[in-house]
C-alpha cells in the first residue's frame, strides 16, 4: 500500500519538517527555536538477534526516537512493518509532539519501529522479537521518561510482553511503562476503540460545521486495522453508509453500502476484505478516488499525493492515519475546498485514552468505559473547535491551524523552561 500510488518515494521526515517550517514561519518563531524544534532530541537505532523457530538466528533493526520532551515524557507507538525507516520514525515522533499539544495532554512526542513483516513470524518469534527489542530500547523508556503504545501491526498482546519485560528487569510490575495493554493488566476501557472514536467525534463536529447530514453521508475508508475497521463500525452506528474499505491487499466497493460486521467476519475468515460478496474489488489507489462524502485514510503515510489529490471526490477528509497527505496534495485539497481534519487532531483519540490509561495506572485506578468516552469527547471536541476557530479567524487550512495551535504550545513550554545549562 505504501508504494502503490507514488512515483518517487516521498520521505515522511522531509514532509514533517516542511509542515513544521510552514507553522514556524507563520508564528514568526525565532531562529534558535526553529532549529531546536526542527530536529529530534534523541534517536536510537538498535540491531538485535532473535532465535527463530528453525534454530537459525536473525538480526533485526529497530528504532526509538524522542522528538521533544518539553511538555512531558515522550509518548508514541511502536510499529512493526517491513518498510519502517529511521526517517519515518522521526516524522512519526515529531507528529506525536504536535498531536499531544493539540489535545493538551502533558507529553512530548516519541515513536518506535522495527523493520519486520510480523505476519511472517510465528507467535513465539513475535514474542521473542518484542522482548528483545524492548530490552534494547530500555535505555530510553520508563513510565516517567518515554511510554510506548500500539501502532501499525502491534496490539495489546505485544504491549503485555513489553510491560512484562520491563517489569522483570526492574523486579516489580510497572503498568505505566506502556499503554494499550489488555484490560487485565492495567489497560484502559475504551483504549482499543479510542483512535476511531476520536476520529468519529471529529467527523461529527466537522459535518455539523459543513452542513453535511451524517445519516445520508457515504464513507470510504482506506485501511482495515485498529483505526479503520473500528471507524467503519462506529460511523455505521452514526447511520452513515460505508461504501468502500480496503486493507493492505486491496479494497472493495459497493455504492449501496457494505455491511461492516459481515466484512469483518469475511476478513477474519479469508485474511483479506477482497472477494466480499456483492462488492467490486478495487485497488487502494482506486479507493481514495471513489464517489463519497467522507474519506478516512486509516493506513500509512503518503497516500494522497500531488498525483491523485485532484481526483479525490470527498467533501471531507478525516485522517485516522498519520501523515497520509503530502504538503503538495494539501495545496490541491485546499484549492478544491475539501475540508481536512488533520492527523494530529483527527487521530489524537488514541493517545488521549493512552494518557487516561497512564493516569489510571499511576493512581492504581480503573475508570468505566462511559467515563473514558465522556472525557475523550470533551477533549476531542475542544481541540476540534479550537483548531476550527483558528482556521476561520486566519482563513487558513485546518492542518495549518492545528500546527499553529500545537507548535505555539510547544514553543511556549520550551521558552519557559529555558536552556540548560
Ligand atoms: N500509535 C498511536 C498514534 O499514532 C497512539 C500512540 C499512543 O497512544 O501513545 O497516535
Amino acid at each position: 500500500m505504501t508504494t502503490e500510488n507514488i512515483a518517487a518515494p516521498i520521505n515522511p521526515w522531509a514532509v514533517a519538517q516542511q509542515q513544521f517550517d510552514l507553522a514556524a514561519e507563520r508564528l514568526q518563531l525565532d531562529d534558535a527555536m526553529r532549529r531546536v524544534l526542527r530536529e529530534p532530541r534523541r534517536e536510537l537505532t538498535v540491531h538485535f538477534p532473535v532465535k527463530m523457530d528453525d534454530g537459525s538466528v536473525e538480526v533485526f533493526t529497530g528504532y526509538r526516537v524522542q522528538h521533544n520532551l518539553g511538555r512531558g515524557p515522550a509518548k508514541g507507538g511502536i510499529r512493526y512493518h517491513q518498510d519502517v525507516t529511521l526517517d519515518e520514525v522521526k516524522a512519526l515522533a515529531m507528529w506525536m509532539t504536535w498531536k499531544c499539544a493539540v489535545v493538551g495532554i502533558p507529553y512530548g512526542g516519541g515513536k518506535g519501529g522495527v523493520i519486520v513483516d510480523p505476519k511472517k513470524l510465528s507467535i513465539k518469534e513475535l514474542e521473542a522479537l518484542t522482548r528483545r527489542f524492548f530490552t534494547e530500547i530500555e535505555v530510553l523508556v520508563g513510565p516517567e521518561k518515554d511510554i510506548p503504545a500500539p501502532d501499525v501491526n502491534t496490539n495489546a498482546q505485544v504491549m503485555a510482553w513489553m510491560m512484562d519485560t520491563y517489569s522483570m528487569h526492574v523486579g516489580y510490575t510497572v503498568p505505566g511503562v506502556v499503554t494499550g495493554k489488555p484490560i487485565s493488566l492495567g489497560g484502559s476501557e475504551g483504549r482499543n476503540e479510542a483512535t476511531a472514536r476520536g476520529t468519529v467525534y471529529c467527523i461529527i463536529e466537522a459535518v455539523r460545521h459543513l452542513g453535511i447530514e451524517l445519516d445520508k453521508a457515504r464513507v470510504a475508508i482506506q485501511g482495515f486495522g485498529n483505526a479503520g475497521s473500528i471507524a467503519a463500525q462506529l460511523i455505521t452506528a452514526e447511520k452513515a453508509t460505508v461504501v468502500a474499505v480496503s486493507d493492505s491487499t486491496g479494497g472493495i466497493h459497493n455504492p449501496n453500502g457494505l455491511e461492516i460486521n459481515r466484512v469483518i467476519g469475511w476478513k477474519q475468515e479469508h485474511g483479506t476484505v477482497q472477494g466480499f460478496p456483492g462488492a467490486k474489488d478495487i485497488s487502494n489507489a482506486q479507493l481514495l478516488e471513489v464517489e463519497c462524502d467522507i474519506l478516512i485514510p486509516a493506513a500509512l503515510e503518503n497516500q494522497i499525493t500531488a498525483r491523485n489529490a485532484d481526483n479525490i471526490k470527498a467533501r471531507l477528509v478525516a485522517e485516522a492515519a498519520n501523515g497520509p497527505t503530502t504538503p503538495e496534495a494539501d495545496e490541491i485539497l485546499w484549492k478544491k475546498s475539501i475540508f481536512m481534519i488533520p492527523d494530529i487532531l483527527c487521530n489524537a483519540g488514541g493517545v488521549t485514552v493512552s494518557y487516561f490509561e497512564w493516569v489510571q495506572d499511576l493512581n492504581r485506578d480503573h475508570w468505566s468505559e462511559q467515563v473514558v468516552n465522556e472525557k475523550l469527547k470533551v477533549i476531542m471536541v475542544k481541540a476540534f473547535q479550537e483548531t476550527l476557530a483558528i482556521a476561520r479567524r486566519e482563513q487558513i487550512y485546518m492542518r495549518t491551524a492545528a500546527y499553529l495551535l500545537a507548535v505555539k504550545r510547544v514553543a511556549e513550554a520550551t521558552q519557559m523552561r529555558g536552556l540548560y545549562p
